[in-house]
């Protein structure tokens, strides 16, 4: 039943975005802000009986849920996402709100949701969705060691708000994996089974210490960052069985990677269009929820919904904004790599140094409020691996902050010849149009934002709201 308060607050909330639309203006949040004033809950009756799939975490959330869309609308339903960061619950409340009507009904059946970690107690209760996928939990760059720990339990108390939803959890992951220690929910796990390249234990920062008992964790092999086969000596608390694993990783290229996944359903190979092994979980974490999405549908409403087709779905899902995502400038193929934290840009420098073949780096680097005033943390940042990279022929730094970056890297052993610093973005996409190598760009959240602005006018992309 719709309330008063809830049609004003639909018509409120669609008028608010009409406005910014006709202004121009990509806003995400304000619209909701507006159906709040209305109807604080607004979201659970604009919710009511659609079938939800979440994801949070601090790495991957954008690539997953993208995956979980892909995956639907291979099924041949129609789903609701929110596509452009909007991650907090006045963004999610104004994508449900603008797909309803006007007495608040639904006009879809499903919703894949991307949440961020703080907001999952507040936006997840009213959802109640069928299944929570965590990607994993490293510091982000404003965080300090402490206070992974607080986003880990507010992602905690989150999932106690709704104790029936099934957790896809990271197993490799020795914080994500902790959430299923005190809380009630089913659990089902994702992660790799087997190393990935060679790993210093120097890259482990994030949690070194076993969560129950504090003693240095070992590992019986490592993937990236702190992810891999833990185990605690004294205690005893390790890594869990995965019940969708990656046992073999045959390629990785700049164009995708094939593996090996044993899934539910068996044991199957599956490529994966988006490269990185970063991307390898991602697919994981997909299959895992997907999978466990279709079983939940099937037992509940005797839907139907192909588990398998989610691979399909791997197999051509195409990158979202700035992840992974390609460019040709005239000629010069650019492949575009969000970084926002010590973990992934680590890992971005991996599959750079991997790929065997000449290229040119875009570094940029802003700090504005989106990205956190802090940029300290590209000294956590492996960017000394790029230092032994013999293929990383140019280097050019562009951003608010180009010059701690130029330093930076400098530090990190890289020729200060081969480092040219950029004004702005306007002369970096001409310096990457004349670029005689593939270029990978490699900025961080509002930079991503303004050379993508710049990349998408120059090659005729979507702009980055639409
Ligand atoms: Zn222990």
């Amino acid at each position: 039943m719709s309330t008063i308060r809830t049609i004003a607050a639909v018509a409120a909330c669609k008028a608010a975005r009409w406005t910014l639309r006709l202004l121009h203006r990509g806003g995400t949040a304000l619209p909701g802000k507006v159906a709040m004033k209305f109807d604080p809950e607004v979201l659970r009756t604009v919710s009511r009986g659609m079938k939800i799939l979440v994801v949070t975490g601090t790495n991957g959330k954008t690539t997953t849920c993208r995956m979980l869309e892909h995956a639907l609308t291979r099924s041949g339903v129609r789903c609701l996402a929110n596509k452009s960061g909007a991650n907090l619950l006045s963004g999610v409340t104004a994508e449900f709100v603008c797909n309803a009507d006007w007495l608040g009904r639904p006009k879809t059946e499903y919703a894949v949701v991307e949440c961020d970690e703080g907001a999952l107690r507040q936006v997840v209760p009213l959802l109640s969705p069928e299944v929570i996928t965590v990607t994993n939990l490293f510091r982000d760059q404003l965080d300090r060691y402490g206070e992974v720990m607080h986003t880990l339990e507010a992602v905690r108390t989150g999932v106690k708000t709704v104790p029936e939803t099934t957790l896809c959890l990271n197993a490799d992951c020795s914080l994500t994996s902790s959430i299923s220690l005190d809380v009630p929910n089913p659990v089902r796990y994702f992660g790799l089974d087997v190393p990935v390249g060679e790993q210093k234990e120097t890259e482990i920062s994030d949690a070194r210490h076993c969560i129950r008992c504090g003693t240095a964790y070992e590992y019986k092999y490592y993937t990236y960052a702190h992810l891999g086969g833990f185990y605690c000596p004294k205690c005893g608390y390790s890594r869990l069985d995965a019940d969708v694993a990656v046992t073999q990783i045959s390629s990785l290229s700049a164009a995708g990677s094939q593996v090996r996944m044993r899934w539910p359903g068996g044991e199957r190979d599956t490529s994966i269009s988006l490269p990185a092994v970063f991307n390898i979980y991602n697919a994981a974490a997909a299959v895992c929820a997907f999978t466990a999405f279709a079983g939940q549908l099937r037992e509940k409403y005797g839907t139907q919904l192909d588990p398998e087709i989610v691979f399909d779905a791997l197999s051509d899902v195409e990158s979202s904004f700035g992840r992974m995502e390609n460019f040709d400038l005239d000629g010069v193929p650019v492949q575009m790599i969000l970084v926002k934290n010590p973990a992934g840009c680590s890992q971005s420098i991996s599959y750079l140094t991997q790929l065997n073949q000449d290229y040119t780096l875009a570094a940029c680097l802003n700090d504005r409020t989106a990205d956190g005033h802090d940029i300290s943390w590209i000294w956590d940042a492996d960017y000394e691996k790029l230092s032994e990279d013999p293929h990383l022929k140019q280097v050019l730094v562009c951003g608010d902050r180009a010059e701690d970056l130029q330093l930076r890297l400098k530090y990190a052993g890289i020729p200060e010849e081969r480092i040219e610093l950029v004004p702005d973005f306007a002369s970096m996409l001409e310096k990457m149009r004349s670029s005689k190598r593939p270029v990978f760009a490699m900025p961080n959240y509002t930079s991503m934002l303004e050379l993508r602005g710049l990349l998408s006018q120059a090659t005729g992309k979507k702009a980055f709201w639409k």
